[in-house]
């Protein structure tokens, strides 16, 4: 998952040509935001899927991944407990991001009143 936050476009939604933040799962993009008005558009059928996938793939090339990091800096694998420890809270982050986009930005309730 890679989200790059520096795409200048027009929004769709409130017109304006601003930030945009794209989402990149399994090298492919599959959603952007405004960053002006929290306006999603989603490019994939499923994002939960793709989400899934992503990170089936990302776990597949772990074990390659540590043993290179292990060669390159042996004294870094005194910090993988910690890093191991906060994992869990990147992966609710991550799950966080795609549930925004997919069900686009959140509108603020209105007590006592139902707005449409
Ligand atoms: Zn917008």
């Amino acid at each position: 998952m890679k989200v790059e936050s520096d795409a200048i476009l027009t929004c769709t939604s409130c017109g304006a040509e601003g930030s945009h933040e794209l989402l990149y799962l399994s090298e492919h993009m599959c959603a952007s935001r405004c960053a002006n008005c929290g306006h999603a558009v989603v490019y994939s059928h499923n994002l939960y899927a793709d989400y899934a996938k992503d990170l089936a793939d990302r776990t597949s090339r772990l074990p390659i991944s540590l043993a290179s990091k292990v060669f390159r800096a042996p004294v870094d694998v005194l910090r993988w407990p910690f890093k191991i420890a906060r994992k869990p809270f990147g992966l609710l982050k991550e799950l966080n991001y795609v549930t925004v986009l997919e069900r686009g930005p959140r509108r603020p309730k209105v007590f006592g009143k139902s707005k449409v």
